[in-house]
């Protein structure tokens, strides 16, 4: 199926809206509670609300749903932005707060009063559940459901003017006890709550809760579509009945689409926030997390990411994604996009016996791109290679460096290795090799081929860098299904090393740009850590096929 067809629905629905005059202008909204970090769920949402809203020449709001002071902060509020931002797309207008409503929705719950529709009641949460029932079962009506209008007036400015104990009562809509849908059931519309609130400081003693505010912020903001996921069709019809029953100004509608849920990734902020708060990443922006901002730092392409979100689709079945769907997405982006350099992980001494003096070698930044430019790579008798890339003895199958062997390095000359030194330990501690005259970009003379191509390093302008090796956060593919997150991370997520030798030219590096170390994977010079003394890759992901040997 092509992605057009894949992800037709909401197009489908909004285009006959538009059509039948329902709306003149789409306007969409997205709606984070700044309670932690964006994700890779919120990607999803973010580039649905914003791709539509540009589809259809309409517009895209940025609304905080803050309406849980407790578990909310402003760092959470700054860094969604820079998130929002970072992914590359721009809201319109100014941010916008559902705090901004407490005023307009404190009197809609009034009228709510005024007309019947909403009581005070004092049922302890526990007695609440009870009378709420199951399922199976009806709920039963409050006793405090036949106050009066002038009682329920009176007690609902009672819990605005702060009169009242934390949790000694609440205000909820009249509806249905008996409804078969729960959320019916005389919902909550506000609570009494101490708390100090990052927008409204100590001014509200009460809050709204997200059915009661999310609707009539949307109905206030003329949204005409309000796009959120599954778990929330069972709240549409009260979202509907709010609308019918408030004298707003304009009627959104709702409408649902799957959760993105992606193998090897947990997509639950309180579960992320798990981890953070146990110290098992070094914070929300830990290049090892679903977060946006632990991509971004993991150097995953914004662009990437959104091609991820459209290539998969927006449907209404739940699905688990491979995230090898979002792997190969980067690896896609950064084969065209990042310039090539060397690195050299696990450093091994290698003399070039017969380079008498120093050569300076031109190396193309890009193998199928010219406008990327050539660099200048010094090439000296001391070189470094990966230990790995070095064996005294070999079979065929082994195509890199074997004493008698021959093997080209990236960009420069075929060699062949003669001897070897070792440490005490009986380890190879050094190679010896003669390079064979003639071999710049050209076939030995002789007709006898290198086995493969390998990546070096000139020891004395090669400059010292830690790298950090990613794995897997999680060892399960699907981390959200336990409780007990600690139980699913991977001991092995993060090797750190910290004698890397990479090419002089890499020191140079701005933070966040990445390149393709050869043979190894992608790179990216760390956000906050890389500097020109003390140069800081983390790895974004490795290659698909590691041991290429292609020409050089
Ligand atoms: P979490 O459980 O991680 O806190 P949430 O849904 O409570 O997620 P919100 O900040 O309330 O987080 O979400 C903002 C918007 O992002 C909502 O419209 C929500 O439906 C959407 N969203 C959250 N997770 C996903 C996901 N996995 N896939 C698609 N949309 C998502
Ligand atoms: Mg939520």
């Amino acid at each position: 199926m092509s992605t057009e067809a894949r992800s037709n629905f909401l197009k489908t629905q909004i285009q006959s809206d538009l059509d039948g005059g329902l709306v003149e202008q789409l306007v969409t909204r997205f709606p984070p509670e700044p309670n932690g970090f964006l994700h890779l769920g919120h990607a999803k949402s973010i580039t649905v609300n914003f791709e539509l809203a540009s589809r259809f020449g309409g517009r895209c709001h940025l609304r905080f749903d803050d309406t849980n002071p407790e578990k909310e902060n402003k760092v959470f509020i700054e860094a969604i932005q820079e998130d929002v931002r970072w992914l590359g797309y721009k809201w319109d207008g100014e941010v916008r707060f559902a705090s901004s409503y407490f005023q307009q929705l404190y009197e809609w719950a009034l009228h709510l009063v005024e007309q019947g529709l909403a009581y005070v009641c004092d049922l302890s949460a526990e007695e609440a559940r009870d009378y709420r029932g199951s399922l199976t079962e009806a709920g039963r009506d409050s006793p405090f459901r036949c106050r009066s209008v002038d009682e329920n007036r009176r007690l609902f400015e009672g819990m605005r003017a702060g009169e009242y104990a934390e949790g000694s009562r609440v205000l909820r809509a009249k509806i249905d006890m008996a409804a078969p849908n729960i959320n019916l059931r005389d919902p909550i519309l506000y609570r009494i709550r101490t708390a100090h609130h990052h927008q409204t400081g100590g001014e509200w003693p009460i809050y709204p809760t997200y059915d009661f505010a999310h609707g009539q912020g949307d109905a206030i903001e003329g949204i005409t579509h309000s796009i959120c996921t599954l778990e929330f069709e069972d709240h549409r019809p009260l979202y509907d009945w709010f609308i019918e029953h408030l004298p707003v100004p304009n009627r959104p509608r709702q409408y649902e689409f799957a959760r993105l849920n992606t193998s090897y990734t947990l997509t639950s902020k309180r579960k992320l926030k798990h981890l953070v708060d146990a110290g098992v990443v070094t914070g929300w922006d830990d290049p090892r997390m679903p977060t946006l901002a632990g991509l971004r730092r993991r150097g995953y392409p914004a662009g990437a990411i959104r091609h991820f979100c459209e290539e998969i689709g927006t449907s209404r079945s739940d699905s688990v994604v491979d995230v090898a769907m979002l792997e190969s997405a980067v690896r896609n982006q950064l084969n065209e996009s990042a310039p090539r350099a060397m690195a050299v992980l696990n450093p091994l001494p290698l003399t070039l016996t017969n380079l008498s003096t120093p050569a300076t070698l031109s190396v193309a930044n890009h193998p199928n791109n010219e406008d990327m430019g050539t660099r200048e790579v010094p090439l000296t008798a001391e070189v470094l290679i990966d230990a790995a890339d070095f064996r005294e003895e070999a079979n065929k199958k082994y195509k890199r460096l074997v004493l008698g062997k021959r093997v080209r390095l990236r960009g420069a000359y075929v060699i062949e290795a003669d001897s070897c030194d070792y440490d005490a330990t009986g380890a190879v501690s050094r190679v010896y090799a003669r390079i064979i005259e003639g071999t710049l970009g050209e076939d030995p003379p002789d007709g006898i081929k290198a086995r493969g191509v390998i990546h070096w390093v000139s020891a004395s302008s090669g400059v010292r860098a830690e790298v950090r090796c990613y794995d897997r956060l999680f060892s399960d593919p699907n981390p959200g299904r336990t409780e007990d997150v600690m139980a699913v991370v991977n001991p092995g997520s993060l090797r750190c090393i910290e004698d890397a030798v990479i090419e002089a030219s890499l020191a140079h590096a701005e933070p966040e740009q990445v390149f393709q170390f050869e043979r190894e994977g992608y790179f990216v010079a760390d956000r906050f850590d890389h500097c020109r003394e003390r140069p800081v890759f983390n790895m974004t992901i490795g290659l698909r096929d590691t041991w290429n040997t292609a020409n050089a």
